[in-house]
This record gives C-alpha cells, sequence and structure tokens, in this order.
C-alpha cells in the first residue's frame, strides 16, 4: 500500500477513535454537578430566594462508562422517611460507573427543611408537603420553586424514574410499591415491569392521579404523565432504619437496573404479588389521643376496630373501623392525633392479577 493511502487510512482512524473518545467523554449536567462517562459527581440544584428564602437540592450524578438509559431517583421529600434516604446514600456509594451503562441521577435529600428540623409531611419552609406540588410553579413558595426546578432539570430530561417514600415519623407501615397507571398500554406495560423487577410483594395500581399536565400534584404522576415510565416504592416506618427495609429498597434499584439494561445480569422480578386496587382511607375526625388496636399488614374485615380515639381525660369519643376489608398498609403509630389526620390506610386487594 502506497505510504499516501497509509497516512489516510490513519488519519481516517484517528478521526474515528476521536470521535468515540468525545462520546465517551461526553459530560452530563444537573444543576452545580457534572459527570464524563464514567464518573460520579455532586453538587446542588440552587432553588434562589423567591417569595420565601431559597435551598439547596443534593444532586448526584452516577454517569456509567457506556452509554444507555436515563434513570432518575429522587428521595427525601418528605425529609424523615429515613430508610429511603439511607437506601439512597447506600447507592450513591456503591454504584460503580466503570460497570454501569447509562446515567443515574440522585436526588437523595428534596426536603432538607423536614431532615434537619425532623419535621414530617410538609416542609416547614412553607408548611407544603413536597410530593402535592408538581409540576411547579417558578414563582411560588420554596416547595413549588423546588418542584418546579426537579421537574425541568430531571423528570424532563429522564427516560425512567423511582420516587421513593416510606413510613414517616407517625406512621406504621408494611412495603409496597405504586405502579403509576398513565392508559397509554405500551408505557404501562413497561413500567409495571419496572414494579415487579423492584421486588415488594404489595404494589398498588394506581390510576386514580390528576392527569391535567398543570396539575400532576405527585411527582411520579408527573413523570408518567411526560411520558416517562415510572413507579413509586414506600419502606421503613415511624423514623427508623432497619436494614431489612434499607437492603429491599437498595436490590430493589439495583434489579430495575438489570431491567432497564444499566447493570449485567437479569433482574429478580416478583412472582404472584399481592395487587392492591383501592385505598380504603380513615382519617380522624376529632383532636385526641390514639391508641392502635392492630398492627400493620394486618389482613381485617371491614367495620373491624382499628383503634380508638380518646379526649384528654381518657374517655373514648371515635371509634376508628376499617371502611373496607384488606390489608393494613399503615397505621398511626403515635398517640397524637389532631382532627383530619389519618389514622390508617387499607388496601383492598383486587379479584385478580392486571
Ligand atoms: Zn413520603
Amino acid at each position: 500500500m502506497p505510504r499516501t493511502a497509509h497516512v489516510l487510512l490513519a488519519a481516517l482512524v484517528a478521526s474515528s477513535l476521536s470521535l468515540a473518545a468525545s462520546a465517551q467523554q461526553s459530560t452530563f449536567s444537573v444543576g452545580t454537578a457534572t459527570a464524563d462517562r464514567g464518573q460520579k459527581a455532586t453538587g446542588f440544584i440552587d432553588v434562589p430566594a423567591g417569595v420565601d428564602p431559597g435551598t439547596q437540592i443534593p444532586v448526584v450524578i452516577v454517569r456509567g462508562a457506556k452509554p444507555g438509559a436515563l434513570l432518575a431517583l429522587v428521595s427525601g421529600a418528605h425529609g424523615t422517611e429515613y430508610a429511603s434516604i439511607i437506601a439512597l446514600q447506600e447507592l450513591i456509594t456503591s454504584l460503580d460507573p466503570t460497570q454501569m451503562s447509562g446515567t443515574v441521577v440522585l436526588l437523595p435529600l428534596v426536603n432538607i427543611a423536614s431532615f434537619e428540623q425532623k419535621v414530617p409531611h410538609v416542609n416547614p419552609v412553607d408548611n407544603k408537603s413536597m410530593n402535592r406540588f408538581y409540576p411547579g410553579k417558578e414563582d411560588g413558595t420554596q416547595t413549588e420553586r423546588a418542584s418546579y426546578l426537579i421537574t425541568k432539570q430531571v423528570v424532563d430530561r429522564c427516560d425512567y424514574l423511582i420516587d421513593f417514600h416510606g413510613g414517616d415519623l407517625d406512621e406504621s407501615l408494611r412495603s409496597y410499591a405504586y405502579w403509576v397507571v398513565t392508559g397509554n398500554a405500551k408505557q404501562d406495560a413497561f413500567s409495571k415491569q419496572m414494579a415487579l423487577a423492584f421486588g415488594l410483594d404489595h404494589i398498588i395500581i394506581s390510576d386514580d392521579r390528576p392527569k391535567d399536565l398543570s396539575a400532576t400534584k405527585y411527582l411520579d404522576n408527573t413523570a408518567a404523565m411526560r411520558g416517562k415510565p415510572t413507579i413509586t416504592v414506600e419502606a421503613g416506618y415511624a423514623g427508623t432504619v432497619e436494614t431489612d427495609d434499607v437492603a429491599a429498597l437498595v436490590q430493589g434499584t439495583r434489579s430495575v437496573m438489570r431491567l432497564l439494561k444499566m447493570l449485567p445480569g437479569t433482574p429478580h422480578s416478583i412472582d404472584h404479588p399481592v395487587w392492591i386496587k383501592a385505598l380504603g382511607e380513615v382519617t380522624s375526625p376529632t383532636d385526641g389521643i390514639f391508641y392502635p388496636l392492630v398492627k400493620r399488614d394486618t389482613y381485617v374485615e371491614a367495620g373491624r376496630k382499628l383503634g380508638d380515639v380518646t379526649d384528654y381525660f381518657g374517655k373514648v369519643i371515635f371509634e376508628a373501623r376499617a371502611p373496607v376489608s384488606g390489608i393494613v398498609l399503615h397505621i398511626c403509630a403515635v398517640p397524637s392525633m389532631k382532627k383530619g389526620d389519618n389514622i390508617a390506610n387499607i388496601g383492598v386487594i383486587a379479584p385478580k392479577a392486571p
């Protein structure tokens, strides 16, 4: 081969190598975190001050060595649902980008004020739940501004999303997943595979969430209505960080990553889970002191007494009873009871698998 051809071929090889190299090194950023392929990076989504103070939401990018799906993992919208927050900490440490395809974006603690001040259910800055105001508002209160930025920077850019929750400080909860059903058959079939791959053995069929894109309220629903197969998972309860709960969330995430071809191997999908078709919610009509009579994960018949609420002199003023037959998914874990507070959620078992 003449030398000139050698040079030409060498130039071609060099240019294709440099193309491959630039694809290998293509960076991905969320907020102030920027990761190259095969790298892990940390930073913050900066929520500027508005009608109330600003905040910073921690973000971690684990950018796999090879291209692939973009999976978002979000926890700590309720900053005292600790098992889910600790599970994401474990994933931040253990996910190895050099062994991964695709990219995982983790928001391990959306609601820092709740976590720091040990305030359940809401962001104490504006007293709003950080899982009820999606897709958010650029000029709203802190919760709304944070939700707006999470929608733009994470939800809109991901391919799949898992939202992590659990029993809050006052909730004794058995673990379960939500399968978010949108009506798009292809998407719903895939998110069902995600719910099964996650491996929790009770799955709520969540098909009654808002379809209005400007008022999707929940993070999972916001992602699902934007075309991203999504599940929500719940494990842990009442301020505890049990090894089994954390392990279930970590292993479940890894199994979904196998389904998405982000990790080698096959997912360990749950066989014949209990499908929950509806929830019976019991709330207290009065302030008082709560005395539970059943534990989480008990099967109760409709009418079964779940507990008593007394006044501050010990007189029973409300008998809480199961409105439907089903499984006690969670029950109030503390004596404090306020008018309108949740006492228990009963999961009604679907007659057949969807
Ligand atoms: Zn929660």
